[in-house]
């Protein structure tokens, strides 16, 4: 027994020592899970705008205020499930945009509410039983407001995030319809609940509902099925009403109603909504007087409303991330300053491949954005590369084309005035549908938009809408023309980084009926990129 008790001694320090060990290591594990920090030259100085990210000599509360973006990302989450929402924080630049005190508690109190209703709880039941009744009622805790998705991956995070601040707005529960290439890109947005709509909710086919449903709210209206008028409206509203917001709703003013206040009487009244667009009708909420005091209050600055939203529910699921990293790691990581140049080419364009590519460099070496060249020969030399260090290129498009042209470009030079690599990380050659790869692909390249320096997009192109948000960063839009294969500026500096509204309303609220005349205000200017859109200024 003795003996034994002297070894038990013997130990004891060893497991002391085995303990405080594995304990440190978890606290840096939580702190960084899966980290391999980044390895962007750039990212060690201090004026570059990349934080200082080393793991040794920042206190864990400090990296973990960070990770959570200011307050913006709930501490509810296992970090593992999904790796991106930590670590993004560590390869984007600093955002210079603070989520205001009230956006953190109105997203704070949704997440409760979205735990409370969210799918198979007893109280989505119940609001699932109210739905067969067909009619609507005051009674119930949990009210809904569907998104089903329209066009590519740009549109759709647009308009995801503007149905969920009409949610936010009303106290509505935001659901997904589940389609399989959309959701499964991304993580969970809310602790401890679902954002997926059940597969065995009542009601099929919603992506099928469009302009011509009889359920949709122009419908109702257009027919006296349902009146906006407080005094003359029946009291059995529909339990479930659909609201198309898609670009086609320009044609009938009836769609439009929904950017008057008196809608938001009735549609407030509807247990279930479903939404559909392909437009960030976003700014549109800020146009009704109905939730002008809150929206004042959660965004102080209307230019960061998307910024805040994109970068609070938007986090690439592991498989996407790993795509993103392994690239980034392989490829750009080592580079001073990643300059991302999205190219999206619209079927209606009229210039050719060489075209554009002139465009884009006209607008890089203007603007000082690429580095320009005096000779070209078949050797290259690098000027003042110690001075300036290196340029990584990425070329985001569909198409190889452009990557081509950019490489045989610098590598032709004699005197390039940096040193300067080229990259794609894909080339689809064109855009497809429900394609579970394709999608990764085009998120992945999302991601990498996302960590660059400096950005060149596209204009009308949400994809390059969502990357320059999700960066933070201002780019310079290349411009497009739909009547020439020449365009003058080659491409414009956007001045604030909310996307735009392609297609407002056209709406005189007070007489119900079209306006001819543009939508203005203190607050609203146009695009920069497209002539009828809008976009929110400070
Ligand atoms: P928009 O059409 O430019 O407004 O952007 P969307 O994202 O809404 O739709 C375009 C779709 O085409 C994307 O979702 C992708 O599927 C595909 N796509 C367009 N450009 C690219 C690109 O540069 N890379 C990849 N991988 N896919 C792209």
């Amino acid at each position: 027994m003795k003996k034994r008790w002297s070894f038990m001694a013997m130990i004891r320090p060893l497991f002391v020592v085995l303990l405080v060990t594995a304990m440190v290591c978890l606290v840096l594990r939580f702190s960084n899970p899966q980290s391999t920090p980044p390895a962007r030259a750039s990212s060690q100085t201090e004026t570059d705008g990349y934080k200082h990210e080393g793991v040794s000599n920042q206190s864990t509360t400090s990296r973990s205020e960070d990770m959570l973006l200011g307050g913006l990302l709930s501490p509810d989450f296992d970090e593992h499930s999904c790796v991106s929402r930590y670590q993004s924080v560590l390869y984007r630049k600093t955002s210079p945009h603070n989520p205001s005190p009230y956006l953190v508690s109105k997203l704070r109190n949704y997440e409760v509410l979205h735990k409370r209703c969210g799918p198979n709880t007893l109280l989505y039941n119940k609001s699932v039983e109210q739905l067969r009744t067909k009619h609507s009622t005051d009674q119930l805790e949990c009210n809904y407001v569907i998104w089903s998705p329209l066009g590519g991956l740009g549109n759709r995070m647009l308009t995801l995030a503007s149905t969920f601040l009409y949610a936010l707005l009303t106290d509505k529960v935001l659901l997904v319809d589940h389609v399989t290439d959309f959701v499964d890109l991304f993580c969970q947005p809310f602790p401890g609940s679902s954002w997926v709509l059940p597969s065995n909710f009542p009601i099929e086919s919603l992506d099928s509902y469009d302009v011509h449903s009889e359920l949709s709210y122009g419908y109702l209206i257009k027919n006296n099925l349902i009146s906006e008028d407080p005094k003359t409206q029946s009291k059995m509203l529909p339990s479930f009403v659909y609201v198309h917001l898609e670009s086609s709703y320009i044609w009938d003013v009836h769609d439009q109603f929904f950017f008057c206040d008196d809608s938001h009487f009735v549609l407030g009244k509807i247990n279930w909504l479903l939404v559909r667009s392909d437009n960030y009708f976003l700014p549109g909420l800020f146009m009704l007087s109905t939730f002008e005091k809150e929206l004042s209050q959660m965004f102080p600055s209307r230019e960061t409303v998307f910024h805040h939203l994109s970068r609070y529910l938007f986090h690439p699921g592991n498989s996407v991330w790993e795509l993103a990293m392994k690239y980034y790691q392989s490829y750009v990581a080592t580079a001073n300053q990643v300059v991302g140049i999205q190219i999206r080419d619209f079927p209606w364009s009229l210039m050719s491949k060489e075209d554009r590519f002139n465009q884009i460099m006209d607008c890089t070496l203007k603007e000082n954005i690429l580095p320009h060249v005096t000779q070209h020969s078949r050797k290259t030399t690098y000027l003042n590369t110690d001075e300036m260090g290196s340029k990584a290129i990425l070329v985001i498009s569909l198409y190889r084309d452009y990557y081509d042209r950019m490489k045989s470009y610098y590598d032709s030079s004699t005197h390039v005035s940096q040193h300067v690599t080229v990259y794609q990380p894909s080339h689809e050659e064109a855009q497809q549908l429900k394609n579970e790869s394709h999608n990764e692909k085009a998120l992945a390249e999302i991601v990498l938009l996302s960590f660059s320096d400096v950005l060149v997009t596209s204009a009308w192109s949400t994809f390059g809408y969502v990357s320059y948000n999700l960066a933070g960063i201002k780019p310079w839009i290349l411009l497009s023309s739909k009547v020439s294969n020449k365009v003058h500026p080659p491409c414009r500096r956007v001045m604030t980084i909310d996307p735009c509204f392609h297609t407002p309303p056209s709406i005189n609220c007070k007489t119900k009926s079209r306006s001819k005349t543009k939508l203005t205000g203190a607050h609203i200017r146009q695009c920069e990129d497209v002539e009828e859109g809008i976009k929110l200024v400070d």
